[in-house]
């Protein structure tokens, strides 16, 4: 077999593009030796199978017709092989295995990433220089080689792909943890200090734009140090922890509670007036003096006894002139006199 015409190689350079045209003639001559090798082995059902595969895949690029140069050739050599009666077992291996491969390596075609211009390059030449068996051998052997490559290579690629992925997965779920957890305290799972002192200059800035009422709350444990000192620090913990959730359960969406240190909380309660804090204020008061189970899985603790926990606490209006501090210092003025007036009461500043 002879080749009439020289097909039309791609752009050299390492583009890994093809053109349409060297697409399509190369398509044309995959497709000539599919039909070609159809009609040889009509009773192969594996290698038909290879082959309608290969065909599929061709089909998809070009729209049948009749062949023209090369591919015209390639189907004549097989017209010519069919009428030979003795076609011999090894030619026949010899087709199969080059069909196997084409079919791989045209499934490698979509990755860009491969070498696989540069093989089909080097593949058109060799179809071209085709005449004989020993031809068809060595081409089947140089695609077997150049397939092999393709598909480590995709595989390479894809171990890379997941792999990145899995690295920006958990890079993602680090950053949002840690963003979480820079602005939570963990003991109580409210915001804590930092998150305070960020949030606090922020509404006294809109409050100085919009002017719409805002409270500071700051809530103060009566009597803890004993609390730790009767019952240990790990029973403290817990009543800190169940406080904590006792004034989110009291509080708005848009309330913001923070543990401002120790065992004192601040909450800043936006858009409410002194009345409507004070509301809420007593709310927390009443709610946290009525549990009587904080200390229940206590080591120390005498489980007949429970211990009573209260909370004073001071209200303060944010006031036109305020800074974060001063505002913070008359919440906690008010918070003192609480204390002193006997704790476990709510005082607002006058
Ligand atoms: P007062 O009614 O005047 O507020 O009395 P108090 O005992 O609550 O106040 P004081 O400031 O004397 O003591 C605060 C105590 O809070 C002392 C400290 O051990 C305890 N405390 C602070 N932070 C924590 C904490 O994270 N866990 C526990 N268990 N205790 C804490
Ligand atoms: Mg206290
Ligand atoms: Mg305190």
């Amino acid at each position: 077999m002879t080749s009439k015409t020289t097909p039309e190689k791609p752009k050299s350079g390492g583009s890994k593009k093809f053109s349409p045209e060297y697409v399509e003639r190369l398509s044309r001559i995959l497709l000539a030796f599919c039909e070609g090798a159809q009609e040889m082995f009509p009773g192969d059902s594996e290698l038909l199978k290879k082959i309608t595969d290969l065909t599929r895949v061709v089909e998809k690029t070009i729209e049948p017709q009749n062949h023209s140069g090369l591919a015209e050739d390639i189907f004549s050599y097989f017209e010519e092989k069919v009428a030979q009666d003795d076609f011999r077992g090894s030619e026949r291996q010899g087709l199969l295995g080059i069909v196997r491969e084409l079919t791989l390596s045209l499934k490698g075609m979509g990755n860009p990433a491969c070498d696989l211009d540069k093989s089909l390059d080097e593949f058109v030449t060799e179809i071209e220089k085709v005449e004989s068996l020993e031809d068809l051998d060595r081409l089947k052997s140089n695609i077997k080689s150049s397939a092999r490559q393709v598909q480590s290579k995709v595989k390479e690629l894809s171990k890379d792909l997941e792999s990145t992925q899995n690295l920006c997965s958990n890079l993602q779920q680090k950053l949002e943890k840690s963003q979480a957890t820079s602005i939570m305290d963990s003991l109580t799972r409210v915001l804590n200090r930092s998150a305070y002192d960020m949030r606090v200059e922020q509404v006294v800035n809109e409050f100085n734009r919009f002017d719409e009422p805002c409270v500071m709350m700051v809530v103060d444990i009566d009597h803890f140090k004993k609390v730790n000192d009767e019952h240990g620090h790990s029973s403290g913990d817990k009543a800190l922890t169940s406080i904590a959730h006792t004034i989110k359960l009291n509080t708005r969406e848009a309330d913001m509670v923070f543990r401002y240190g120790g065992e004192e909380f601040v909450v800043l309660l936006p858009k409410t007036g002194a009345q409507g804090a004070e509301v809420i204020a007593e709310k927390i008061r009443v709610r946290v003096a009525s549990i009587r189970t904080h200390l229940v899985n206590d080591t120390y603790a005498d489980k007949e006894k429970r211990v009573e926990i209260t909370v004073s606490l001071g209200l303060a209006e944010l006031q036109k002139g305020d800074t974060a501090e001063s505002w913070f210092n008359r919440a906690d003025k008010a918070l003192y006199r609480a204390k002193n007036e006997g704790r476990n009461r709510t005082v607002i500043e006058a």
